[in-house]
């Protein structure tokens, strides 16, 4: 397989040289416009970097006083910004690219995706698996939250531009030990649970494949280790319908793949309500896709601290519509963004998830791009360290050629973007 055969990424894709060593020198990093993010642009702005880490953010003329012999690097016309955060994918996915056409029904789209799935050879899934992974930094993407929940992965990152959060995914309708349910997973995905990385977290695959049970071991697992959990929540009608009822597309598919639904008691409420109720949010909870949702949920989500993560293209391509984001918004969740996977989306550049919400939920271009950073950081854990341009974390920064927030997403969205560390 070569780059050609996956042809679903960006048209002006440029794989960016391996990092260089950080210069332990400060050295004056000058654009037209800073975006740090956690505050308001500067225009002719600067951030002082040494070691890989941001020692100050400023007006230019301001830090060079401050700085006094510091080499300065410009940029010129460009807004600096930080790398983006890619909050949920399914790299283990990528060579279903363009295999599945959506008709609107989940349980449909997923029949489609593991009847495609199983057709595909290891080496195919493997390597384009590798591919996605390289062409992230393409898209400004610096770190992923990335979901394995087959056996494709082997372990290894053929990529050290990307930082990867690893969400092993466990479900099972009528699973009652979190024990058994890892015993079940491939040695790849095993093996990295068992050797306790920080990077290395546990996803529920959803309230409708996965037992109460299930769902309250593995928040308690992810509460002792202090781990952000990852799962999807209220993606479609029909695993609200099937919620509510036990009945519908999504009965009969896990009816048809022997997962017993029949032998299993629906909760009777929605998605986020039935979470609630199990102990499961919390703000180590990262509930991913959240369309069907009432007002009162919106409510839950915020009282208990959960982020939520938009994946507004996925959720187009399948057929669910789009999330209630003025909602969450109005109600101050803290929003990130994913792509989710190439079976059901057509690349991995989150400037599109950001153009998509701008275009059709009227969120402002500096809504979006604290959800693609800041805010994709904190729902991954990681803010203490990066997902903006502040004192004090790592300087994973890329330059943008535009120079306001509009202009911002459209350039990326059209690949003028350069990694900068
Ligand atoms: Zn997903």
């Amino acid at each position: 397989m070569t780059r050609k055969d996956i042809n679903l990424y960006s048209p002006r894709t440029r794989v960016p040289e391996s990092p260089r060593r950080p210069d332990s020198r400060p050295v004056l990093h000058r654009a037209r416009l800073v975006v740090p993010i956690s505050q308001p642009a500067i225009e002719d702005g600067a951030v002082v970097v040494a070691d890989g880490t941001i020692l100050d953010v400023g007006p230019f003329q301001l830090l060079r006083r401050q700085w006094l012999g510091a080499p300065a690097r410009d940029h010129h016309e460009t807004a600096l910004l930080p790398a983006l955060v890619n909050t949920h994918a399914h790299l283990d996915l990528s060579g279903l690219a363009g295999e599945i056409q959506p008709k609107g029904s989940m349980a449909e789209w997923i029949r489609g995706l593991l009847a495609v799935r199983e057709q595909l050879d290891q080496d195919h899934l493997q390597q384009a698996r590798a591919l996605a992974l390289e062409f992230l930094p393409t898209f400004g993407t610096g770190i992923v939250g990335d979901i394995i929940s087959s056996g494709v992965f082997s372990g290894g990152l053929p990529n050290d531009m990307v930082i990867t959060q690893t969400f092993v995914e466990v479900f099972g309708l009528h699973n009652q030990s979190l024990e058994v349910a890892i015993e079940q997973l491939p040695p790849a995905a095993r093996s990295l649970l068992a050797d306790g990385e920080e990077s290395v977290s546990l996803a529920a695959h959803a309230p409708y494949t996965t037992s109460a049970s299930l769902l309250k071991q593995i928040k308690e697992w992810g509460k002792a280790g202090g781990k952000v959990i990852s799962v999807h929540a209220a993606e479609s009608e029909e695993e609200i319908h099937f919620l509510h009822s036990g009945v519908g597309p999504l009965r009969d598919l896990l009816e048809e793949r022997g997962h017993e639904p029949d032998k299993w008691k629906p909760p009777g409420c929605g998605a986020v309500t039935y979470l609630n109720r199990l102990g499961f949010l919390d703000p180590l909870t990262l509930c991913v896709h959240v369309v069907q949702v009432s007002r009162e949920e919106v409510d839950l989500l915020q009282s208990s601290g959960a982020g939520v993560c938009l994946c507004p293209r996925s959720n187009l391509f399948i057929g669910h519509g789009l999330p209630p984001v003025q909602d969450f918004l109005s109600a101050q969740i803290c929003c990130s963004l994913g792509t989710d996977s190439l079976a059901s989306n057509t690349d991995l550049n989150l400037f599109e998830e950001m153009t998509v919400l701008m275009e059709q939920c009227s969120v402002s271009p500096d809504v979006v791009l604290a959800m693609a950073t800041l805010n994709g950081a904190r729902n991954l854990g990681l803010a203490s360290d990066y997902g903006s341009l502040e004192k004090g974390k790592r300087w994973l920064a890329i330059r943008v050629t535009a120079t306001d927030g509009e202009s911002i997403v459209a350039a990326g969205r059209q690949g003028a973007l350069e990694w900068v560390n």
